[in-house]
């Protein structure tokens, strides 16, 4: 056996899992399809504190773009509410930067890291990489959404991030402009992170999303790109099956970004962490339950925040501009200072029900969404 474990893909997710595998001392490779770990970055970077806590990671100075102190929610019509997002410690990574933080990590453990070498195919005892067989007892395919798409198309959306200076960013504040008409689905997103830069991006079903973006930026004002990105989100939840005979699935491979935003830093990588922790249980008692345990336990952790996820993407997608108008209209400052004080920017629809569920909004909403609603709002 060349390795106990062969990670494919070496982004947040893979990298988490190898520094939990070598950090209980077993032998463990990832290989990188790209020529290096954190590019070509395809990432806003918006994350919590605490959500780094719990990943292990004190950002060092070059991984830390940005402090985000205010979120402003933008309606078609151009109605908008801003609220207080100091309670939530939202930061702003260098994803180029962050991955190399955890590989350096990995690699501190004891895991090793090849880029330029692919994942072609596994076999029954390790894998086919663009490098040669590699023999190993299990394979972990963390490979991100390309994977899941071409598997089942309709849990995608096609996104396009550019980065941008223009003087009309605020450094502090995180906007976002609901439309159904323009961004069936999602938003466009302006994500600062630095003094005059930021990521300013689209999703959409069915759209164009560079004609979206560039629509988008003129209506803005003056602006320069120096970064174009086109990636896809999966925002159908997770898979049914994490772990199948030799190969874990972990990350954004295994559906775990949120439903709501895509955004998959924290439960990603936590789904990272989970299965490095069962399948180095595996490799010391030989019981095949210790892989199933890890979904059990990402479950337990994110599984009805995300199950209310996918009904509030279900409520907010049947939405028409108008409604949204309207809603916009009920919102009154206690339901932003709430949202301020008690929500999280992790398990956001307690949030999202407040804003669903404002005096007025209930019975005009009811009468579209129906039972749906009621459900949600609990
Ligand atoms: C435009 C955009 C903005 C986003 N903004 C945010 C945000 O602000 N906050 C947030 O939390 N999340 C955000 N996300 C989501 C976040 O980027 C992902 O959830 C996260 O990176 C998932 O990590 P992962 O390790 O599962 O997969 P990825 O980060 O997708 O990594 C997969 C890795 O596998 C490699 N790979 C692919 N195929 C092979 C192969 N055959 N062999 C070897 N290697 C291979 C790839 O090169 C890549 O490095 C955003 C996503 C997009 C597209």
């Amino acid at each position: 056996m060349d390795y106990d474990v062969v990670v494919a893909g070496g982004s947040v997710a893979g990298l988490l899992c190898a520094r939990e595998i070598a950090a209980r001392d077993h032998s463990v490779l990832v290989i990188e399809e790209d020529y290096e770990i954190g590019t070509p970055e395809h990432c806003g970077g918006l994350v919590s504190t605490s959500a780094m806590d719990d990943l292990g990671i004190i950002p060092m100075r070059a991984t830390l773009d940005n402090k985000i102190r205010s979120a402003r929610i933008v309606s078609p019509s151009g109605k908008d509410f801003t609220f207080d997002a100091r309670p939530q410690q939202v930061i702003v990574l260098d994803r180029r930067e962050f991955d190399k933080q955890i590989a350096h990590q990995a690699k501190v453990n004891g895991a090793e890291i090849r880029v330029r070498t692919s994942l072609r195919e596994i076999t029954k005892d390790g894998v086919r990489t663009s490098d040669g067989d590699i023999k190993c007892k299990i394979i972990v395919d963390a490979r991100g959404v390309s994977p899941l798409i071409n598997k089942d198309r309709t849990g995608a959306l096609q996104s396009a991030q550019y980065e941008v200076y223009a003087d009309w960013i605020d450094k502090e504040r995180v906007e976002v402009y609901l439309d159904q008409k323009k961004y069936p689905g999602f938003f466009a997103w302006i994500i600062p992170t630095r003094h005059d830069e930021a990521k300013v991006g689209v999703a959409g079903r069915g759209i164009n999303t560079a004609t979206a973006l560039e629509d988008f930026l003129k209506q803005k004002g003056k602006h320069s790109t120096v970064r174009k990105i086109f990636a896809p989100i999966w925002v159908k939840g997770p898979i049914k099956e994490f772990a199948n005979g030799n190969t874990v699935i972990v990350g954004d491979a295994a559906g775990q970004a949120k439903p709501t935003t895509a955004g998959g830093i924290y439960s990603s990588g936590v789904g990272g962490i989970f299965a490095g922790k069962a399948i180095s249980g595996f490799l010391e008692s030989g019981k095949e339950s210790r892989l199933q345990e890890y979904q059990k336990e990402w479950s337990d952790k994110f599984g009805k925040e995300f199950g209310q996820m996918l009904l509030a993407r279900s409520l907010l997608e049947r939405l028409d501009n108008k409604s949204i108008d309207d809603l916009f209209e009920s919102i009154t400052p206690d339901v932003l200072s709430e949202i301020s004080k008690d929500g999280s920017f992790d398990f956001h629809t307690t949030s999202v029900a407040k804003l669903l569920g404002v005096k007025g909004s209930v019975k005009a909403l009811q009468a579209i969404l129906g039972n749906e609603l009621r459900r949600f709002l609990g």
